[in-house]
């Protein structure tokens, strides 16, 4: 049961993942934001297959590349119901479901704020999760559809997934989020955090993947409070311009 991860830039900020199961070869792609990125990287992977699409949400940059990667390779795409006025799927499933990735065992918990129907996908036993448009480094999803509670309440969640549990995150917002967090915790390691942050991005370098640990240490809206702290730090940075 071991997993390799490929990650690589789709459209302008989001992240292409794609995850295979080196005991059986069996390959998946985390959402699709990009059809053409994706079957190019799967090329350069030299996995040779894509057997899977999971998608975490409804949002077209999570889903567009759903029919091309179908019409292409004849992959099986599992979702949430919500996918469905977005993009084609053919297996639907919620919280508490489990996926087989090969033999890697993925258990689907259902994360609302973002979206009303998102869900995450986690790995267990490798400690790896695909985490979607819920949880940045340093930063959370926006409220499109959810209320704070909610998304408060799924945060927690992942917050009590293992501290070394590796997050797989969606897109590249790191530095303004770091920025944001920055304005409201003024420890010296916050400072020290964000520094390399920004020194991973002034080198081009990705800084995804993240770890449950680290989000719990530095991320704002896991350190909120409760509901209310969070609710008010979500308003904060949905007008943050810095
Ligand atoms: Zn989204
Ligand atoms: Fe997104």
């Amino acid at each position: 049961m071991t997993l390799d991860v490929r990650l690589f830039p789709c459209l302008n900020d989001n992240y292409g993942l794609l995850v295979r199961d080196v005991g059986a070869g069996v390959v998946a792609a985390i959402d699709t934001p990009d059809a053409a990125v994706i079957l190019d990287e799967v090329e350069r992977s030299g996995w040779g297959r894509l057997d899977l699409i999971l998608n975490t949400h409804w949002h077209p940059d999570h889903t567009q590349g759903n029919a091309r990667l179908k019409a292409e390779t004849g992959c099986e795409i599992v979702g949430p119901e919500e996918v469905r006025k977005a993009a084609p799927i053919d297996r639907v499933i919620a919280g508490g479901d489990t996926v087989m990735l090969g033999e890697t065992v993925l258990e689907v918990t259902h994360a609302p704020g973002h979206t009303l129907g998102h869900v995450v996908y986690r790995s267990v036993a490798d400690a790896q999760a695909f985490v979607g448009d819920v949880l940045f480094n340093l930063g959370c999803g926006r409220l499109f559809e959810g209320t704070p509670e909610q998304m408060h309440a799924s945060l927690r969640t992942l917050a009590a997934w293992p501290d070394e549990t590796v997050v797989w995150c969606a897109h590249e917002y790191t530095a303004a989020n770091a920025r944001f967090a920055l304005t409201l915790d003024d420890r010296p390691e916050m400072a020290a955090r964000a520094q390399a942050v920004f020194a991973m991005r002034a080198r081009g370098e990705a800084t995804v993947p993240t770890t449950i640990g680290a989000e719990k240490a530095f991320n704002p809206f896991l350190r909120a409070a409760d509901a209310a702290d969070f609710a008010a730090r979500r308003a904060a940075k949905d007008v943050f311009a810095g």
